[in-house]
Order: C-alpha cells, then structure tokens, then sequence
C-alpha cells in the first residue's frame, strides 16, 4: 500500500500541501453523514466507506484526498440513536466554506466522493454556486450508488437482496470493516404499513389501482422499525471484494478522466480567481 503521506491530506505537513498543489492534483472530498445501517453495522458506513473508496483512488490517480465532512442529512432516521443529522442549510455552509478555501489558494480540480442520498442536492446546489462564481466544474461519486448499479449481476435477485442496511452494504463492510460488522446482530427487514398506507419506501406509497406511487414523508423508524429493507443473508465477504474492485475501478477511471479533460480544459484550468 502506497505511504498514506502521498495520498491523504490529514497526515500531511503545510508544506508537503505547497508542493502536492504544484502537481495540481485532483481534490477528494469524501462526505458522509452519521446515521443507522441496521442493527449489525456502525452508525459511520456512509462517511467510512466514502473515505476508504476516496484513498483507494487517490493511491491509483494524481489525486489526494481531503479532510473528510462527516456530518450531513439524514433526518429520515432522526428517531434512531446515533443519527446525528445537520440541516441541509449548515452542510451547504460548510461545504461552501470548505471548497471556496481550497479553491482560494489554487486547487481547480474538486471531485465530491459524497456517499450519502440526503446530502446529494446540497452537494449539486454548492457545485452550481461554485461554478458560477469561479467558472470550475466539480464532479461527484457516489460509491454506494455506483454498488447498487455494478452488482445486480452477483445476486439472483437485486431487488430482494438491495436495501438500506442490508445489500450490497453489508457485504462491502464485511470486506472493507469487518471487525465492525456485528453478524450475531445481522437481520433482514422491509416496509410494513404505517397509519393507513401501505408503504413502498419512506416517501412512497401505494395508490389504489394506480401502477405508479404515490410520495408524503414518513419517519424510517415508522416503516422500517428495525432499520433494514433488503434481505441481508446474501451477505458475504467475496461479493464485498467483488464490490470494492468493481467500485474503486469506475471511481479510478472517472477520476482520471476528470483530471485529464480539466487539464485540457480552460474551463478549471484558468488561473484562480482569488
Ligand atoms: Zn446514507
């Protein structure tokens, strides 16, 4: 494994930063928030596994990784202890805050690894600002999204095993964490009805004689009390390793191509506007 020095900003000194921006490298802000993942896995997956898919790539690519943001909005499953969500206007604050500082002092490649659905359009609304304002492009991944897309093939069926806190998570925290991977304490779960709905996911339901559904906002812990809806008994450690090479890879490939088009580009690669 390549030294963690090269690769991740927090263990680096002020001046190993002066002399990695001279490369003008590719900026990996991991973010994540803090929120339940079933009774088996840690209240961290989102923002864990957005780091450690962050540092694969930056191993592989001219990319460092940045102090990561670990707070975000997850305020679906504000009833479970350990959820521990920010309003979407103070993770847009800090995110500005954050991104306007590496881009004041020349850094033009940012590439968002946000790891969590709550925080996708504050992500979109601060890279729009920030694009008006400094004319850069900023780009995101999404490693849970990307799993959910690239392993449909290893499962007999996707949409019974797929779910928050069941697959493919599990099996990627098994590979990735697994001493934190509490498997006596492993169940699988699903949507139950909820004061008179039935209920298709937290913000859907169902419409009599209608095929598609209908959306109000209800609580995680009113549909799903156990926070699980997959079938996480397909979990195991080879798909998690499956996950990991196929994930890092797009994420490898996307974040070389980024760095390659914006080294092209006079779009990122003007002069910082200060
Ligand atoms: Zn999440």
């Amino acid at each position: 494994m390549p030294n963690r020095r090269t690769v991740d900003m927090l263990h680096m000194s002020w001046t190993e930063v002066a002399e990695a921006l001279e490369q003008q490298p590719v900026i990996l802000l991991p973010i994540g928030t803090l929120e339940q993942h079933g009774p088996h896995m840690p209240i961290g997956n989102d923002p864990l596994v957005a780091q450690y898919v962050a540092l694969r790539t930056a191993e592989q690519t001219n990319a460092l990784v940045a102090p990561p943001i670990n707070y975000g909005c997850s305020a679906v499953f504000r009833n479970f202890p350990g959820t521990y969500p920010v309003k979407p206007e103070t993770l847009a604050n800090v995110l500005r805050d954050v991104c306007k500082a590496f881009i004041s002092q020349g850094f033009r490649k940012l590439v968002f690894f946000n790891n969590h659905g709550g925080n996708e359009f504050v992500c979109e609304q601060v890279a729009r600002e920030l694009k008006a304002e400094f004319g850069i492009v900023i780009g995101n991944v999404y490693p849970w999204n990307l799993g959910y897309a690239l392993m449909r093939d290893t499962y007999d069926d996707p949409n019974k095993a797929y779910g928050h806190g069941a697959e493919p998570e599990t099996s990627a925290m098994l590979a990735m964490f697994p001493e934190d991977v509490l498997l006596d304490r492993k169940e699988s779960g699903g949507y139950r009805p909820f004061g008179g709905w039935q209920v298709q996911g937290y913000t859907k339901v169902s419409v009599p004689g209608q095929s598609v559904s209908g959306t109000v906002y209800l609580d995680a812990d009113e549909v799903a009390p156990n926070g699980v809806t997959g079938d996480s008994s397909m979990a195991n450690v080879e798909r998690g390793r499956i996950w990991i090479e196929r994930v890092v890879g797009f994420a490898v490939a996307f974040v070389n191509q980024f760095d390659s088009v914006t080294s092209a580009s006079a779009v990122n690669g003007r002069s910082p506007v200060a």
